[in-house]
């Protein structure tokens, strides 16, 4: 782009934003800048309203909103299946809201690990979401396996990014299910998961994708690349609401898969009241389902989910590239000259929807930014991340947050704080 550093430049940019519309749609912050869109997506007037409309359900309906509310609970979670599909490259059947990230990976490593002979371990990678750990380790410990042995994780040469060819030369004949970031939760890396899935099943190892981070944030095409299962949480791009019931993907060609963890809400529709003590289990990814699901923690998705296929996740990968390029852009000419270092990849097809900006000063920075009220977030040690959201960020939001990091640290602000994180950082 023809280097113009002006406020100027960016309000032009804003002027010719064809989503720009949106931002209207959200509660943004009072006189503030939101910058933490891929930790917690903002409430949506529509996700509101349909959030009110299922507690209106209950309030009329009672039991019945189950059949027949506006927005009918027992299908609810299907429903918003079919809205997910789209933006993860999947047909609806292969899609599932149910659970929670973190439940959703037991659910799938309890039904997709099948450790036989040699093949007994499962690969990851140390850059990842601990959770995911956290889950993997205690499925091996489950099966009587020891994680020291059967965990393999891929390391990461600099700390930032992980490498394809390593983790392609981890996958060894010892290897039976393989669980990797779409997109990496603090580089923003993202992973060539086409390349992966392929790598993967030439060496007969099921793999699967933790997509966090890149679902509503980057288009996919689960089905296609041929990936066996993914999992995510619609709370942070997706703007699902705190604590909003998670996604998951299960490839078609592993319909009919026992389910590790089952529950009745995994059954066939028709068959889940006849209270049989033999489940007969959905023949497609609502079987991977285990109890009464959360209605209304999945109620604000039907509104929020809406905007997503209104736009296209094309318009939002290209306006999010065009915010992230922009900020890049400033930050090299703006925050260079302080010590920032840019964690994330310029090159745009590895890059994700958040920069990752590293400063030793990171943590007090941010508390100096929420002083100004810019809300980023903090990764430990050094990490600011930030996430210009293409449904509500703008092109001056970008230009301000830049130059109030400046001003912060042109003036030392910084040093008024502490250099250490908060509880939720
Ligand atoms: C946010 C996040 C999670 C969170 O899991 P929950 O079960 O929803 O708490 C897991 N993995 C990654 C990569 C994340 O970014």
């Amino acid at each position: 782009m023809a280097q113009d550093f002006t406020r100027a430049y960016a309000e032009t940019r804003d002027a010719s934003d064809s989503l720009a519309p949106y931002r209207g749609e959200f509660y943004l912050p009072q006189d503030g800048i939101y910058m933490d869109g891929n930790s917690l997506g903002l409430l949506s007037k529509r996700a509101e309203r349909t959030l009110l409309e299922s507690l209106s359900d209950w309030k009329e309906l009672g039991i019945d909103g189950w059949m027949s509310g506006r927005h009918p609970w027992f299908n609810l979670s299907e429903q918003l299946a079919a809205l997910n599909a789209p933006l993860v490259g999947a047909r609806a059947e292969e899609v599932m809201v149910t659970g929670s990230t973190t439940v959703n990976l037991h659910q799938l490593v309890a039904s997709f690990f099948k450790p036989e002979g040699k093949r007994t371990k499962i690969l990851a990678d140390t850059l990842t979401f601990p959770s995911d750990i956290y889950a993997l380790k205690s499925q091996l410990e489950l099966r009587g396996l020891d994680p020291s042995e059967h965990l393999v994780q891929v390391s990461s040469p600099d700390g930032r990014y992980l490498k394809e060819e390593d983790i392609i030369a981890a996958m060894t004949d010892e290897i039976a299910l393989i669980v990797l970031p779409t997109v990496l939760y603090r580089s923003g890396q993202i992973l060539d998961m086409a390349r992966l899935a392929k790598a993967a099943h030439e060496r007969d190892i099921l793999i699967g994708f933790d997509a966090c981070h890149s679902v509503g944030a980057i288009p996919h095409a689960f089905h296609d690349w041929g990936v066996d299962f993914a999992y995510w949480c619609n709370y942070k791009h997706l703007n699902g609401g705190p604590g909003s019931v998670g996604g998951l993907f299960v490839h078609e060609r592993h319909f009919g898969t026992t389910p590790g963890l089952a529950g009745w809400f995994g059954s066939r529709k028709d068959k889940q009241f006849d209270m049989d003590h033999t489940m007969t289990p959905a023949d497609d990814a609502g079987a991977f389902q285990i109890g009464t699901p959360h209605v209304l923690s999945l109620a604000p998705q039907l509104g929020a989910l809406e905007m997503f296929n209104e736009v296209g996740m094309d318009a939002i990968r290209e306006k999010s590239l065009a915010l992230t390029t922009y900020m890049t852009a400033l930050i090299d000419e703006v925050l260079a000259p302080y010590g920032f270092v840019i964690g994330s990849p310029r090159n745009e097809t590895q890059r994700g929807a958040h920069l990752s900006l590293e400063h030793p000063e990171a943590a007090r920075i941010c508390k100096a930014l929420k002083q100004h009220r810019v809300i980023p977030d903090f990764r430990a040690p050094n990490i600011i991340r930030l996430a210009p959201v293409a449904l509500y960020n703008t092109f001056t939001d970008v230009y301000d947050v830049v130059m109030t990091l400046q001003t912060i640290m042109e003036n030392k602000e910084y040093e008024a704080f502490e250099n250490v994180r908060e509880v939720v950082a």
